[in-house]
């Protein structure tokens, strides 16, 4: 596997973006992954970097995003914080990645047994995680609102409350940023949502947004 220069990135749609997470998804759950020489990849990525996507996704220390994708050392940006949430602090990396250094998709992944999405569904306040569990809140909040939330599981809820918190993350990204909104419209980005089981390895994608 190629360490991805500057010409490639340029020639790399955002769907063909996803697609090399997927088949690298797809490795990884077959134990099939890349043998890759990473030293020969720092070297190669020494002057710059040319990362084709920007994954979004939790602290989680079992979703570690480069192991997950069968990334090598170049490939993707990685912003990690509890609960995947969208703040300013992430809109401004997103922007960072996808205007100035071309990155071509920007992928959400949420995963199961996601300790800040139970906190949220849990209504826990802690110091200032409770600032972070209040951008999930949103999510928790429109799955009250069907009609038999209250026959849910816990399991149940808080794997609504996840999907629904990736969902709202995605349409929250363009809508928080009008640099983002022009690249989207422009085609030059792709904005995704997918969900990985740390159970089985697995990422599953719930929402496109390729204009
Ligand atoms: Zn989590």
């Amino acid at each position: 596997m190629n360490t991805i220069t500057a010409e490639i990135l340029a020639k790399t749609s955002p769907l063909e973006s996803l697609n090399i997470l997927i088949e690298g998804n797809n490795r990884f759950v077959s134990n099939l992954k890349f043998n890759r020489n990473f030293l020969s990849q720092i070297e190669e990525t020494k002057n710059g970097q040319h990362p084709h996507a920007i994954v979004l996704s939790c602290m989680d220390s079992r979703t570690p995003i480069e192991h997950i994708f069968d990334q090598g050392i170049g490939d993707i940006f990685s912003i990690r914080i509890a609960g995947n949430i969208v703040t300013d602090e992430v809109i401004g990396s997103l922007e960072y990645a996808c205007k100035l250094v071309g990155t071509k998709l920007i992928l959400v992944l949420g995963h199961s047994q996601c300790g800040a999405i139970t906190g949220a569904c849990q209504e826990k306040k802690l110091g200032k995680l409770t600032n972070v569990l209040a951008k999930i809140s949103p999510a928790l909040e429109t799955i009250k609102q069907r009609e038999e939330w209250e026959e849910y599981s816990e399991k149940e809820l808080i794997s609504e409350v996840t999907k629904e918190h990736i969902i709202q993350s995605v349409r929250a990204i363009p809508r928080q940023s009008e640099v983002l909104k022009s690249l989207l419209e422009q085609d030059r980005i792709g904005i995704v949502g997918a969900h990985y089981d740390v159970s089985s390895g697995k990422v599953e994608i719930l929402t496109q947004k390729f204009i």
